[in-house]
């Protein structure tokens, strides 16, 4: 019974009946939205300090940088792989199925100027002027890489010292990992919360005339979940990942229901560490990072929302603007915020890259909250994936 009642089995049953509930009692729905945003807020509230604490103490843990290198090296190496799979099985699926082509969609638009991307304002994006500030404004990255110099610094001084400051961080980041247990009794109430105010407000319409392009981008969501990253789950990492699928299913199910990985992060930490027996410094430094930068499903919703408005405004694509799309959604996905309905926003950037109108995006937005909770589930699955494969290779 207790097994039965179990968080996960809770979380599920609350998002299964928060489906019914928003279609049927929608002013109830949007009057508890509060409590789905109360949640959310707990989990932003520890989100900022966890990145800092765990990427700074994962920098310590690995106690030399030579070590540093190779992690890092192998993580990024393993997000660009990844994340190339899902534009390409996207891309693919996309041009297979071809949805939008010679449906009678009404749109109008002009083609968009197009912006370059500038490598100079990307490299000025990383760095932090002023850190403290960084924090303030939770701009992920920038903190993500003051926590890593300021690590490796650590890592030159004198060893007591060095013991000190590895203490303090460590013992707020655990206390920080404990909290996050706490939020997390919340969720089937968040849960139940945020996705019955959704399906209450967005209702379930736009989806008929929208499907083809929806089941496209689900079909593809499920295949990389589902067969591209646990075939590199087997091959690299050795482990089961439809076993590890179920004991991390309660941060899956959360992005799923939050449509944030940067809300998710504080549960996927505990649950990788806790769960997955992904050591401390591993799920640290890759977990945070992948919030971040590594969004294979958003990449993968990205090219085949491209090329679906491409269909629908009768442009035809080359196989070089295919690859202009395939690297311009790369960036995207690293580009994109971990919140909700970031991806949409860096659409824009695919888009101009190839000449498609922006205001196509006004056609799929009516679909797009329910995508982007699935993408962002594949988001932290991808995330989750690589702190157990990467877990391997750190002795
Ligand atoms: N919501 C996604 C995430 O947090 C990003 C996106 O909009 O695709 O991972």
């Amino acid at each position: 019974m207790k097994k039965l009642l179990s968080l996960e089995n809770l979380t599920l049953l609350a998002l299964i009946l928060a489906v019914p509930f928003g279609l049927k009692f929608p002013e109830i729905a949007q009057s508890i939205k509060v409590l789905g945003d109360l949640f959310i807020r707990l989990l932003k509230m520890i989100i900022v300090p966890l990145i800092f604490a765990s990427v700074f103490t994962a920098i310590l843990n690995l106690e030399h940088i030579s070590k540093f290198k190779d992690l890092g090296i192998k993580t990024i190496l393993y997000y660009l792989s990844t994340t190339g799979m899902a534009v390409l099985t996207g891309l693919i699926l996309v041009n297979l199925i071809q949805p939008g082509k010679g449906g009678n969609f009404n749109v109008t638009g002009e083609k968009p100027e197009v912006e370059p991307f500038s490598l100079e304002k990307f490299l000025l994006s990383l760095i932090p002027e002023n850190p403290v500030e960084s924090l303030a404004k939770g701009e992920v990255l920038q903190i993500i890489i003051f926590a890593i110099f300021l690590g490796l610094a650590v890592l030159t001084i004198d060893r007591f010292k060095q013991e000190i400051i590895k203490n303090f961080f460590e013992g707020i980041g655990d206390a920080l990992i404990n909290l996050t247990k706490w939020v997390v009794l919340l969720t089937p109430i968040g849960v139940f919360a945020l996705v019955s105010y959704i399906i209450a407000t967005v209702g379930i319409e736009a989806f008929l005339s929208l499907w083809e392009y929806a089941f496209t981008v689900v079909l593809g969501l499920l295949i990389h979940a589902f067969v591209n990253l646990p075939l590199i789950a087997f091959i690299f990492g050795r482990y089961n990942p439809y076993k590890y699928f179920l004991s991390v299913r309660e941060a899956l199910l959360l992005a799923f229901s939050t449509a944030s990985s940067a809300a998710t992060l504080p549960v996927s930490m505990e649950l990788a560490r806790e769960r997955g027996k992904v050591k401390k410094e591993v799920a640290g430094f890759v977990l945070p990072l992948g919030a971040t930068v590594n969004m294979d499903g958003t990449a993968l919703y990205e090219s085949v929302a491209a090329v679906f408005l491409a269909n629908v405004y009768g442009i035809d694509l080359s196989l070089s603007q295919m690859a202009v799309i395939f690297l311009t959604v790369t960036l995207a996905s690293i580009g994109a915020a971990a919140i909700p309905g970031a991806g949409l926003i860096l659409l824009t950037l695919v888009l101009s890259s190839v000449g498609i109108p922006l205001e196509g995006i006004g056609l799929i937005i009516a679909v797009d909250r329910f995508l982007d909770m699935l993408r962002t589930a594949v988001n932290v699955w991808g995330d989750l994936n690589g702190a157990k494969i990467l877990n391997r290779f750190v002795k």
